[in-house]
């Protein structure tokens, strides 16, 4: 065992090292066995069972997890956990949901490893991944992570259950759509550092004012361990606020971004050859330049936010510099095509997995930055923003304004407000006056798109709340269609 423990995590397990045997997962449950097993994974889904997963029953609105034990056991999963006995090796609890979190807590309490949490109205996602792929690196593959957005009161239990025993880092995302629910997942995690990425209006439907939702993210340093860290957006209008909520849970405060204040601070930042860009920041005590594969200004700010969270959880700097440097856009958010087009090629920028104002904000500000000839912006509706649906969407005008949007083609309801506003903009102070198009489905915005004709030289950008359907019109403009 001593020689494998450099070995990355999947390779130990490979090995035979299980994740859980059935003796602890009794013991973290007080279920019952009715037989000893070994398990090297944890799954809700039958459909993404692996051989030797353990398969949890869990029961949704809709479903019963219940109904798919055959289907887990036919896909290899070595064991179930259920509320009914059944046949095949299983350990039979009062409530699946409720022994899954047991499971969570079970992970947490056996774990040695430095354990960081993320959360934040923008960039959860991108920001996790890079925290991983930098302390990952940096511990010869030791580190665990959420996969996805597995960011509820499901996916993160399922996350904690998931890592294994020897893992050395661990990071796990946090979401929310009310108050209180980021309090009970911190809880779950209790992270060594807590990340606040953004504050912006997402979720303001349910919270009614950014100082709200400022306030629901900053419970994420309720489940601080003592004498753990606060990293925060040093630029964010809520800067105090959060400040003052993580000193009260007594915590040291990172903060990263452009002012003076902060502790990680952009010096300067120039667009690399590639599309992404080439940073210099102060650390206190040090500089650090590195380059950012993924292209934005948003990207500057977050990978500010990545250095801070590695350094308080004790990880490698330089490994953070080179894991920026290869992460480039994710699908959905921020990752680039080269399509066919009239005469050649263009450039897709796909963002179709997320938007709300201020994402909307950074990447039409990186179509803006692009050296295209002409800039589509084919832009979905904005969802979860109730009552301020319609300020938002017409507020958009000023960023396609100013990044020079030469054809717009809008999805949904809500983006009449935008279409009004764009009617009367073209006589008013802004001077704006892109052609634009308004669809109600993705499939109309591909016929509108094919009739407006892309050509050599042009720079699309497509970005849309995930519930829009945006995926659609990538695939069909990445496939050529
Ligand atoms: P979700 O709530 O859906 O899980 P998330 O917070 O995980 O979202 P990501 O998926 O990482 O967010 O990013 C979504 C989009 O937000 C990106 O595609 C990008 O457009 C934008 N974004 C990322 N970081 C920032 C930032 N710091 N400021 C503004 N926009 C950002
Ligand atoms: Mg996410």
């Amino acid at each position: 065992i001593a020689a494998l423990i450099d070995w990355p995590i999947e390779a130990i397990d490979d090995a035979g090292l299980a994740l859980w045997t059935s003796e602890a997962i009794v013991r973290a449950t007080s279920g019952t066995a009715n037989a000893h097993f070994q398990v090297s994974g944890v799954e809700i889904d039958s459909r993404d069972v692996l051989p030797g997963d353990l398969f949890f029953a869990l029961k949704g609105e809709a479903m019963d997890g219940h109904s798919f034990v055959e289907t887990a056991f036919e896909r290899g999963a070595a064991a179930a956990i259920v509320d009914r006995p059944i046949r095949g090796p299983h350990i039979l609890v009062k409530d699946t949901f409720t022994a899954l979190q047991q499971l969570a807590k079970a992970a947490r309490t056996r774990s040695h490893a430095r354990i960081v949490g993320v959360t934040g109205s923008v960039g959860k996602t991108g920001v996790k991944e890079a925290i991983f792929a930098a302390l990952d690196r940096g511990s010869n593959g030791q580190a665990h992570r959420s996969v996805k957005s597995y960011n509820n009161h499901v996916g993160v239990p399922l996350s904690l259950a998931r890592m294994p025993e020897r893992a050395k880092f661990g990071v796990f995302e946090m979401g929310m759509n009310h108050a209180g629910e980021i309090a009970s997942l911190a809880t779950q995690v209790c992270p060594h550092v807590a990340v606040i990425t953004t504050i912006a209006p997402a979720h303001i439907e349910n919270l009614g004012s950014e100082e709200a939702i400022a306030d629901a993210k900053a419970e994420i340093f309720l489940g601080l361990e003592p004498g753990g860290t606060a990293v925060i957006p040093a630029d964010s209008p809520h800067y105090w606020r959060l400040r003052a909520a993580a000193e009260k849970q007594g915590a040291k405060v990172v903060s990263f971004g452009t002012a003076a204040h902060a502790n990680v601070r952009l010096l300067d930042a120039v667009q690399a050859p590639g599309g992404g860009s080439l940073v210099t920041a102060d650390l206190g005590d040090r500089r650090l330049c590195y380059t950012v594969a993924a292209p934005g200004d948003h990207w500057v700010a977050n990978s500010l936010g990545v250095i801070a969270a590695v350094r308080a959880a004790g990880g490698d700097l330089g490994a953070a510099g080179l894991a920026l440097a290869e992460m480039e856009g994710l699908k959905g958010r921020g990752a680039r095509h080269t399509i066919n087009a009239a005469g050649g090629t263009a450039l897709l920028i796909d963002e179709s997995y997320n938007a709300n104002p201020a994402s909307m904000r950074a990447t039409l500000a990186q179509l803006g930055a692009t050296k295209a000839t002409r800039r589509i912006a084919v832009l979905g509706a904005m969802k979860e923003l109730g009552d301020f649906a319609p300020k938002f969407h017409a507020a958009l005008i000023e960023p396609i304004a100013a990044a020079k949007v030469d054809y717009l083609v809008l999805i949904g309801d809500e983006m009449a407000a935008l279409a009004d506003e764009l009617g009367k903009s073209a006589g008013s102070d802004l001077g704006f006056a892109a052609p634009f198009a308004h669809c109600r489905t993705p499939a109309e915005a591909l016929e509108v798109l094919a009739q407006f004709g892309l050509e050599q030289g042009d720079a699309v950008l497509v970005k849309g709340s995930n519930s829009v359907g945006l995926g659609a019109v990538v695939a069909a403009l990445v496939e050529g269609k």
